[in-house]
C-alpha cells in the first residue's frame, strides 16, 4: 500500500482527524493506497506554517529563490523515470506520455519561472511638471492557495506553484484527491532542493472539505485554481465576499476548425492528437470538430480509419496510445454522453464501447469516439464531455462556422486551420477564446498568457501574466 501524507513545515504528517480516502489504479481498478482526507484543523496547520515562513521567505533574494526553483527543476529531471510510472499509475495515462509531457513540463514551470523572477520588473512614471515621480512595487500577498485538477496532475499542479513561489509567497496547495501521488512525491523533493520549510504546505483530501476549508480561510489571500465550471463558480461565490485575489482556469468545450486550403496531412495527424492525446481529457483538446463541406466526405473517411488504429492498452504497455481513463465515475459520465449522442441522433462513425484489456478486465478503458452530430445545438456539442469522444459535422461558409463555433457557454481554445492569412487575421479577431491556435494544437511558449474566456474562467496565468497575479501592485508617488 502507498500510504500519502500531508506536506507541512517540511515534515510529512497524518490527517489530525485520521480521516483517509482509498487511491484507485486506474489501469486495474484496485485501490493501491489511501489519501489523507484532511480537515480544516489540517488546513489550519499548513496555513500556520506557510505564514510563519512567509517573514523571511518574502526577503529571501531573487538569486536564491531562482537557485531553489530551477533546483527543483533538476531534481524533478533527475527523477523523471520515478514520477513518470508514479503519475501514469495514478491517472491512467500511457507512461510515455508522463515521460515525454506531464513530468518534464512540471520540471520546465520550476525553471521558467526560476528564471522569470529575475527578469520581473515594474514600471515608474515621471510626473513631468509637477516634480514628483510614481513607481509600482509588486510585492508578494502572502500565503496564497492553490488548487489543482486530475487531468494533468503534477503539470498543472506546479504551473500555479511555481510563479506564487518565484513571486515571494508562501503556498497553501491541494492537488486532485484522484491523482494525490506526484504531489505528495514533490515534498521530498522541495526538501532535498532546500526549500525553506513551511514556504510550501501540500494538504490532500476532498474538494467539499480539504479544497473546501482552504477557499473559506479568512487569511489566505489569493486563489488560483483550475478545475470544472461549476466548482470554479461556487469558488467565486465563496471568496468574492471575502476579496481574495482569484484566478479561475475552467472547462472548455473548443472547436476544431478545418478549411479545405490547409495542410491536409499536418492537419489530420495534429487533429488525432487534439482529439485524443490524454485520453480526451485535456481542457484544451479540440471536441468539436468542424469541417468545410468540400472536404468533409474525405476527411470523414481519413480521419476514422486513423482513429480506428490507436491502441488502448495498459498505460505500462509501450504499443499503448489510448490508457485508462481516470476514474470509474468518470468513464460512467462519458459513456452516458454517448447514449445522449444517440438519443440525440447523433451517427457513432467509430468507437462507443468500453475496452477489456487482458489480465487488466477491471480498469477503466473506452474505445475513441467519433460522433456525426446531425447540428451544433445538441447536447454533445454543447456540454464539456472531457474524454476520448469528438464530434464531427460539416460547415458552408466562415459565417455560419464562426456563430456555431462562439455560440457554446465556453471559451478556453479554438484551433483554426487555413493557409489563407486574411481569413486567419479575421477568424482569430473574432472567435470567443482565450487561445487561438492557427495551423498548429498545444504548441506552448511559457512566456505567453493562458487562459479563457466566457464559462472558461477569470484572470490568465503564464509568463509575467502569473507573477503579476501572485503580487500587489502599489503605487508610490514621491515628490521632490
Ligand atoms: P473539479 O472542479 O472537480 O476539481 C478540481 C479541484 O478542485 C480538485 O482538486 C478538487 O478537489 C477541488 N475542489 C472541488 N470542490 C471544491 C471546493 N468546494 N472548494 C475547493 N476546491 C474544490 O475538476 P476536475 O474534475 O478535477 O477536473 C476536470 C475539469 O478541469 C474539466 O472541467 C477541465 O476542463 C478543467 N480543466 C481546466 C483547465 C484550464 O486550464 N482551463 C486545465 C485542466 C482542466
Amino acid at each position: 500500500m502507498n500510504n500519502i501524507k500531508n506536506y507541512i513545515n517540511g515534515n510529512f504528517h497524518d490527517p489530525i482527524q485520521n480521516n483517509w480516502l482509498d487511491n484507485y489504479c486506474p489501469a486495474n481498478g484496485e485501490v493501491y493506497g489511501q489519501i489523507p482526507n484532511s480537515s480544516k484543523e489540517d488546513v489550519e496547520n499548513a496555513y500556520i506554517a506557510a505564514k510563519s515562513a512567509f517573514p523571511s521567505w518574502s526577503q529571501t533574494t531573487l538569486e536564491e529563490r531562482s537557485r531553489i526553483l530551477i533546483k527543483i527543476s533538476e531534481l524533478l529531471e533527475a527523477n523523471l523515470q520515478r514520477f513518470a510510472e508514479a503519475e501514469s499509475k495514478d491517472n491512467g495515462k500511457p507512461i510515455s506520455l508522463a515521460k515525454e509531457i506531464d513530468i518534464p513540463r512540471a520540471a520546465s514551470n520550476f525553471r521558467f519561472f526560476g528564471n522569470a523572477i529575475t527578469q520581473f520588473a515594474s514600471e515608474s512614471h515621471e510626473s513631468v511638471g509637477h516634480n514628483a515621480i510614481n513607481y509600482t512595487l509588486r510585492q508578494p500577498i502572502g500565503v496564497v492557495g492553490c488548487i489543482s485538477p486530475w487531468n494533468l496532475p503534477l503539470y498543472l499542479f506546479t504551473w500555479k506553484i511555481a510563479p506564487a513561489l518565484a513571486a515571494g509567497n508562501c503556498v497553501v496547495a491541494k492537488p486532485s484527491e484522484v491523482t494525490p501521488l506526484t504531489a505528495f512525491l514533490l515534498g521530498e523533493i522541495c526538501n532535498e532542493a532546500g526549500l525553506p520549510k513551511g514556504v510550501l504546505n501540500i494538504v490532500h483530501g476532498l474538494g467539499t472539505t480539504t479544497g473546501q476549508a482552504i477557499i473559506e480561510h479568512p487569511d489566505i489571500k489569493a486563489i488560483s485554481f483550475t478545475g470544472g465550471t461549476a466548482t470554479g463558480a461556487h469558488i467565486a461565490k465563496v471568496a468574492a465576499p471575502m476579496f481574495k485575489k482569484l484566478s479561475l482556469e475552467l472547462g472548455g468545450k473548443n472547436p476544431n476548425i478545418i478549411f479545405a486550403d490547409c495542410d491536409y496531412d499536418d492537419m489530420l495527424n495534429t487533429t488525432l492528437r487534439s482529439s485524443f492525446a490524454n485520453q480526451g481529457q485535456i481542457c484544451l483538446c479540440g471536441s468539436r470538430i468542424f469541417v468545410e463541406a468540400s472536404i468533409y466526405e474525405k476527411f470523414k473517411t481519413d480521419f476514422v480509419a486513423k482513429v480506428k488504429q490507436l491502441k488502448v492498452g495498459h498505460p505500462s504497455d509501450t504499443a499503448t496510445t489510448i490508457g485508462a481513463l481516470v476514474s470509474k465515475p468518470h468513464l460512467e459520465k462519458v459513456m452516458d454522453y454517448i447514449n445522449i449522442a444517440k438519443s440525440e441522433g447523433g451517427n457513432l462513425l467509430c468507437g462507443g464501447q468500453k475496452v477489456t484489456v487482458k489480465d487488466f478486465e477491471n480498469g477503466y478503458y473506452l474505445q475513441p469516439t467519433v460522433i456525426e452530430v446531425p447540428n451544433d445545438e445538441c447536447r454533445v456539442n454543447q456540454e464539456e464531455i472531457f474524454g476520448p469522444v469528438v464530434t464531427i459535422m460539416p460547415f458552408n461558409s466562415e459565417d455560419d462556422v464562426l456563430q456555431m463555433a462562439n455560440k457554446v457557454k465556453y471559451g478556453l481554445s479554438a484551433t483554426l486551420w487555413t493557409n489563407d492569412l486574411k481569413r486567419t487575421m479575421r477568424m482569430s479577431n473574432q472567435l470567443q477564446s482565450g487561445i487561438v491556435w492557427v495551423n498548429t494544437w498545444m504548441m506552448r511558449d511559457l512566456r505567453t498568457l493562458f487562459g479563457g474566456v466566457k464559462a472558461s474562467g477569470v484572470g490568465r496565468e503564464g509568463g509575467f501574466e502569473a507573477l503579476r497575479f501572485f503580487t500587489e501592485a502599489k503605487n508610490v508617488c514621491i515628490k521632490y
